[in-house]
């Protein structure tokens, strides 16, 4: 993490840490945001929802961006090179990345009153499958916790809508940055 009233170069910054990412770097987080670079790929299928705007800037490769309009249609924002996004809070999301792609994204600190949903549809018809919600700064991941419980039983994963069966997919780690 970067000590504040610091300038760095984003792109150096990557360049001589790309053999080594991980999931994700954070910038900075000691502030009224928390700024980090995720690397792809990716296999979440969850949908956050948060209580504040998150701001997209994709800096290499493909993120496609899911998500759920307010009638429950789902929709793909597609980012490529260059491009920038603001997902407006409570909007529910799921970046998918591509092998090897870099985005910078920007969130807000949460207040303590503040919850993030987490919830998991089917993907025929969006009817929801499960849910969990996750404080900020709860040492407890419910959301590694979530993937668990569904891939254990498979009657969490079926749609009562139209009767779809989900595949398991297992957690990959921490939902926040702090932890990751
Ligand atoms: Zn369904």
């Amino acid at each position: 993490m970067f000590p504040h009233l610091t300038r760095f170069n984003l792109r150096n910054w990557i360049d001589e840490n790309r053999g080594d990412w991980g999931r994700r770097r954070v910038i900075w987080e000691d502030s009224d945001f928390i700024v980090f670079v995720t690397r792809g790929p990716n296999t979440r299928t969850d949908f956050h929802i948060n209580p504040g705007d998150e701001i997209f800037y994709q800096l290499e490769g493909e993120l496609n961006l899911h998500y759920l309009t307010p009638d429950n249609k789902p929709e793909v924002a597609v980012l490529k090179e260059g491009e920038m996004f603001l997902l407006p809070r409570f909007v529910p999301h799921s970046p998918r990345r591509e092998d090897g792609s870099y985005t910078l994204v920007v969130e807000r600190v949460r207040r303590p009153d503040e919850d993030d949903r987490f919830v998991w549809v089917c993907r025929s018809c969006t009817h929801q499958l499960y849910e969990t919600t996750a404080h900020f700064n709860d040492p407890a991941d419910a959301v590694a916790k979530a993937y668990e419980a569904m891939a254990e039983d498979e009657t969490l994963r079926r749609c009562a809508q139209c009767g779809q069966t989900e595949p398991a997919v297992r957690s990959e780690g921490p939902a926040f940055v702090w932890r990751g």
